[in-house]
């Protein structure tokens, strides 16, 4: 019948203005932003950040300024100078780290290439997007001091994806363990055939001796 849709539409509108003041949960409720606002859903994603272990936000820096993700990064926004020195990873193991490593978010498209491509777990997704500057160039390049991020946050907005992570490098980790375990052990016990050899040796040196002097 004509008109039926219009009806429909008024009466779904009154139900909704209704519900709005009865508080239902099927209602729309307007959040009052920015006194409220809503918990960012698990797969929100807006600018990259590093992820840092440990109390020291520089030291802790996962990256180990591979470059990986400055050369796949589609807009060329970030940039990173790698350091002439390097520092122990989580592993114990020497590695370069970022002298400089810059996002320019004015122009990242949050399109998460970085993360995909980083073979570390340096680099994740924040869901941080008050980030609206009145320095339009310099006020939205960060700088890496501005993108390390604790573990914590990671776990925090992203729990799901933070746990396969640290899965992950907790497997790495162990793996590297079990491969130092392994390397010190065939070292003992290279150290040990040597000396029991020396020993023989040097047990045998005076029966040759004396051997020597009966055939004389
Ligand atoms: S999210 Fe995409 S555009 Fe932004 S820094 Fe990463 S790779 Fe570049
Ligand atoms: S964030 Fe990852 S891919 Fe990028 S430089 Fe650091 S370690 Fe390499």
């Amino acid at each position: 019948m004509l008109g039926t849709g219009l009806v429909k539409g008024f009466v779904e509108t009154a139900r909704n203005f209704v519900g709005t003041y009865t508080d239902s949960e099927a209602r729309l409720v307007t959040v009052e932003y920015p006194e409220e606002r809503l918990p960012a859903k698990e797969a929100t994603r807006q600018f990259p950040f590093l992820v840092y272990d440990g109390a020291d936000a520089q030291a802790g820096l996962r990256c180990v300024a591979c470059q990986i993700c400055e050369k796949e990064c589609p807009p060329q926004c970030i940039y990173i100078v790698k350091s002439k020195d390097k520092k122990p990873d989580y592993k114990k193991q020497l590695q370069f780290y970022p002298a400089t490593f810059d996002i320019d978010i004015s122009v990242c498209m949050s399109c998460q290439i970085c993360v995909e491509v980083c073979p570390f777990e340096a680099i994740k997704m924040d869901t941080e997007f008050e980030l609206s500057n009145a320095d339009r160039y310099g006020g939205l390049l960060l700088n890496k001091q501005q993108l390390a991020k604790d573990n914590e946050h990671y776990r925090r907005i992203h729990p799901k994806d933070a746990a396969d992570s640290d899965a992950a490098l907790a497997a790495e980790l162990a793996k590297a363990e079990a491969k130092t375990k392994a390397k010190a052990d065939a070292e003992t016990k290279a150290k040990a055939e040597a000396e029991a050899e020396a020993r023989v040796k040097a047990a045998g040196a005076p029966l040759a001796a004396e051997g020597g002097k009966t055939a004389a």
